[in-house]
This record gives C-alpha cells, structure tokens and sequence, in this order.
C-alpha cells in the first residue's frame, strides 16, 4: 500500500530518522515498536504528509494514495465541545460531502462505541474515550490506511483489552493499520508484521508469525546436575547444550529429544520438566534494541 525508501528526517541537527525503508502492505497490521524517541511519531507525520522527509521515497505501491486516517500520539480536543459536535466539524475539515457527514460521524460513533456518549462534553470524557474519539475521527470517511500513534496509551487493562478488540475487528473489517505501542503484548495479539525501530533505523522487520516462530528450542530439566554425563549428552550433536541441570536442544538437535531423554533415564535421572519454547516478542525487542 505505503513504501518508504531510504527515507531520513532531521529536526534542525537532530537526526530522527536515517535511511528507514519499509513496507505497509494492504490488509496487514503492522507493529511499530522501539523505545521513546526511536522516531515513531515522525514516521506517521511523515506518511502521513504531515512533515516532508529530507531525502528518500514514500509512495503509494499502486502509484495511488490511499485514503488515510491519523489517530496522533498526543490528543488534544476543544474541551468545550459535545462528541458529535467534535466529529460534525472534523467531518466539515476532512471535505466530506454534506449530505454524507451526518451517516459519516454515526458510524465512526457505531465502530468505536461512543453512541451512548456522543452528546458528552469532551473535557467530562475519560481517557479511553478520548482515545476512542481520537480512533473514532481518524475513522471518519472510512479511510482505507489507518495510522493508530500509541491507541492504547493511558488505558486500563479493561480499555486496552476494548481497543485491542477494536482493532481486530477493524483488520478484520479490510483496514490496513500502522499502530505504534509499548505494550509487546498487544502488538504480539493485534498485529501481523513488526517493526522496531531504535536510533531512527529499522533495526527488525519481519512478519509476526515468522518472528516468533524462529529459534525454536527444546529445554530438559533434570533433577541434579549433568555434568557427570555431559560429554555424553553433548556429543550426541554440536547444538545440544549442557548447563548446571539443564539441557537445550536447537535447530537439528531437537528430533534427538527422545535419545537425550533415553539417556537421563538409563543414567539414573529423573526428568523434571521438557518444554517446546519459542522466542517471546520481549526478547525480539531486548536483542533488536540493546
Ligand atoms: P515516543 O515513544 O516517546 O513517542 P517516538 O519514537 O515517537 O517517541 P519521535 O517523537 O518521532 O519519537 O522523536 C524522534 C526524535 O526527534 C526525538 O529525539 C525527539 O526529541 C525529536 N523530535 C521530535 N519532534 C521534534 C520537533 N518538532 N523538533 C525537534 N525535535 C523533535
């Protein structure tokens, strides 16, 4: 949908960005993750025409722009203003057909279930419903691109739990979403592709699935310590690893699961634990951001 090419942003001698290049695909929701300051906000505004990048591409991959909706990180709202009222005049702004703003606003209201609020006064909302109306008004003229800066930012549990809900329906309704998060697992719930960005550059981008299903490993847990048969156990193949009373198996070691155990059993061992594990997004973003 969205390609970014060698794309690199300076605030006077600040570099915010260096060299970024990456893909929203249609239909995908993207993660973006990295610490304060990786450069997030900047890449919205960017794609989202808000600022100009200083050298490097972003273009549409169809040669057309879609239509995009901005959720940005900070919200702020004219505090005086009813819901609807709010929604009506950024309807107006974003050059919706008249007779199509009214329907407009009601389904953005439907889709972020603010119906039951959308004669509040915004300055009597609560946080999740000021995240909401921020979703709810990037979500007016139903835009195909949907940039989320930090949707769940202040919730509680509870509203993180609803706008992560949010989220999927929309995915599932066809959106394509960048969000940005530092909750790792909402972004391991929510989205299909990762980015992290740290220092302004891509340091990992790969799709959910494949990220966490890389580096599978098999842990065995016995009673004492092993190194009574170590060098038998780590003989068996270069990626077994034997430490204290622990062994893992990687990569082509781990169809010997069976033999290793064998051998724990016939050496007087009792095996106390064996596990499948796969790398969590937490150490993903610990070795991508160190
Ligand atoms: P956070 O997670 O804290 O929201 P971020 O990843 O969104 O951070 P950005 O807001 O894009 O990061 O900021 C990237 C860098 O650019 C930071 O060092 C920030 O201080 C700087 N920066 C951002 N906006 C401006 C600006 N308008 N003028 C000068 N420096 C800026």
């Amino acid at each position: 949908m969205i390609e970014l090419q060698n794309v690199s942003k300076y605030y006077f001698s600040l570099r915010a960005l260096h060299n970024v290049s990456l893909a929203v695909k249609r239909g995908e929701v993207v993660g973006l993750l990295g610490p304060n300051g990786a450069g997030k906000t900047t890449l919205f505004k960017l794609i989202a025409g808000l600022l100009h990048p200083d050298s490097g591409n972003i273009r549409p991959t169809n040669g057309r722009w879609p239509t995009i909706g901005y959720k940005p990180d900070r919200l702020l709202f004219p505090n005086h203003l009813r819901i609807t009222e709010y929604l009506a005049m950024i309807a107006g702004l974003a050059n919706l057909p008249a007779e199509a703003q009214e329907k407009a606003v009601f389904d953005a209201l439907v889709q972020v279930d603010l119906v039951s609020h959308a004669n509040k006064r915004i300055g009597d909302c609560s946080k999740g419903m000021r995240q909401r109306l921020g979703l709810a008004q990037a979500m007016l003229g139903n835009p195909a691109l949907l940039l989320l800066d930090e949707p769940s930012n202040g919730l509680d549990p509870n509203g993180q739990a609803e706008m992560q809900a949010l989220i999927k329906k929309l995915h599932a309704a066809g959106k394509t979403i960048l969000l940005s998060s530092h909750q790792l697992e909402e972004v391991t719930a929510v989205c299909t592709q990762l980015i992290i960005l740290n220092n302004g550059q891509v340091h990992y981008q790969n799709s959910m699935v494949d990220a966490l299903t890389i580096s599978p490993h098999t842990l065995i847990q016995a009673d004492r310590d092993l190194a009574d048969i170590a060098h038998i156990i780590q003989a068996q193949h270069p990626e077994i690893q034997v430490q204290g009373n622990q062994i893992q198996l990687r990569g082509q070691a781990m169809p010997l699961r069976r033999e290793i155990l064998a051998i724990l059993l016939q050496s007087q061992y009792d095996v106390l634990h064996v596990e499948q594990k796969h790398v969590t997004l937490a150490e993903i973003y610990a070795r991508a951001v160190k």
